[in-house]
């Protein structure tokens, strides 16, 4: 349920497989916001193109195949952004050769736009002006107006507290943490969102510094990451809990629960200093309650694809760390340490690295559904494309690169077609969004 409203319409093939004869250049635009400057050549039909950068003096050159400009176009556009002057030139070949002269080195992004309501089709070149070796933004993270999305990931246990061990000496906290720091990296790398990692190394944290720690960072979400562990060695499989101060949703989730709470060295709120505090959680709890097992639920849909699920349904325990009523909370117990070939398997760096792409796709997925409203995220969902290009995957292809050429982000592309990975295959076909300004 992703709330994209396509307007229309006209599925273009992209330029390489559709093209055959030449055009004519019609009008050459430029303008420029922060550090892009945005040429576009009006053509009267898409025609190949082959573009490079050259420095000394720094310069994008364009050829055009079987092209010239109109003739009604006297005079090109200067002294916009980086671009100090264009010049053109038709060359023996046929080819109409445009040349960029730029006042700083670039990083140059092309793509076609076919006719909309008020243009025909494009050649649209993005100048990024490179300066000293810092990564470009996009001009669209350069000025964004929305907060990123916080996502808080509490690795269990740690220092003194080992938590579950498996038979051949795994500890949870170590697994717990090399999941934690894998999802984290994931939650960094996706625009519009970042993670917060209650701990980065082998120590203790109590449960209610972890909630603190979270609450400082303005979190969104808290992800508590553990392993499961039982006497009998044959329970296998992965489990999502949310909070319950009601009780627990059945005695293994409450005895799980009893445990972990005793791991942590925690204070139950039963206990006599949090009759109070207890009563007041409970008075807010049930909004966060409700987005926690939303979340809960999108995780284990894509957990589900990568690792055996224990339940399949969000169970609920009266986690202490889960005891934060201002912020939908989840624990993950990504699987059983104490089944030997489980424990194996938390051990291993790909399966580490699977499950924190299933839970980060869990957590985009709902997210892009409930986006909090002040953040970049929600801003994203509200833009709607002008258009929409048909994009035929070839071998190669990755999702960031297509996403480069069209100068949307990955996340554009997998909203407009309800991908939860970036995983692609040749011959898939995707609809490529366009924004407006091309
Ligand atoms: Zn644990």
């Amino acid at each position: 349920m992703l709330r994209i409203r396509l307007t229309s319409l006209l599925l273009l093939l992209c330029l390489s497989t559709a093209a055959v004869a030449g055009s004519t250049v019609e009008n050459v635009r430029v303008w420029s916001e922060n550090d892009k400057t945005r040429v576009v050549l009006d053509l009267s039909r898409s025609v190949q193109h082959n573009i490079f950068t050259l420095r000394s003096p720094d310069r994008v050159v364009i050829d055009l195949k079987d092209s010239r400009l109109a003739k009604s176009l006297t005079s090109m556009p200067a002294g916009t952004g980086t671009v100090k002057s264009i010049r053109s030139a038709v060359r023996a070949d046929g080819q109409l050769r445009v040349v960029i002269d730029l006042n700083t080195a670039v990083r140059s992004r092309t793509f076609t736009a076919g006719p909309n309501a008020q243009y025909g089709d494009r050649l649209v070149i993005d100048l990024h002006r490179t300066g000293n070796a810092e990564p470009v933004k996009r001009a669209s993270e350069a000025y964004r107006p929305g907060r990123d999305i916080v996502v808080a990931i509490d690795p269990g246990h740690g220092g003194h507290d080992p938590g579950a061990i498996g038979k051949n000496r795994t500890r949870e906290k170590d697994v717990a943490l090399a999941i934690s720091r894998e999802l984290a990296a994931r939650i960094n790398a996706e625009p519009g969102m970042k993670a917060i990692l209650v701990r980065d190394s082998d120590v203790y944290v109590d449960h209610r510094a972890r909630t603190n720690i979270a609450r400082r960072g303005k979190a969104d979400l808290f992800v508590s990451v553990h392993s499961d562990a039982v006497n009998d060695r044959r329970a296998t499989g992965a489990s999502v809990y949310a909070l319950s101060l009601k009780g627990a949703s059945d005695e293994a989730a409450k005895q799980l629960a009893e445990r972990e709470n005793a791991s942590v060295g925690g204070v139950s709120l039963d206990g006599k200093d949090d009759v109070l505090a207890s009563v007041l959680i409970d008075l807010s709890q049930n909004a966060s309650l409700s987005a926690s097992l939303e979340v809960g639920n999108d995780v284990i849909k894509e957990m589900d694809k990568v690792t055996k699920m224990h339940r399949r349904t969000v169970q609920q325990a009266g986690f202490l760390v889960l005891k934060s009523p201002d912020m939908p909370s989840i624990l993950v117990e990504t699987a059983f340490i104490s089944n030997p070939s489980e424990e194996q398997k938390l051990r291993d760096k790909g399966h580490q690295g699977r499950l924190a792409n299933a839970i980060l796709a869990g957590i985009r997925n709902y997210f892009y559904t409930n986006p909090p409203p002040d953040t970049q995220i929600a801003m994203d969902l509200r833009r709607q494309p002008t258009r929409q290009v048909r994009h035929v995957i070839t071998p190669g292809d990755t999702l960031s690169e297509i996403a480069a050429r069209y100068n949307v982000s990955t996340a554009d592309i997998r909203r407009a077609n309800k991908l939860s990975s970036d995983k692609i295959r040749v011959g898939q076909t995707l609809s490529i969004p366009i924004f407006a300004g091309g």
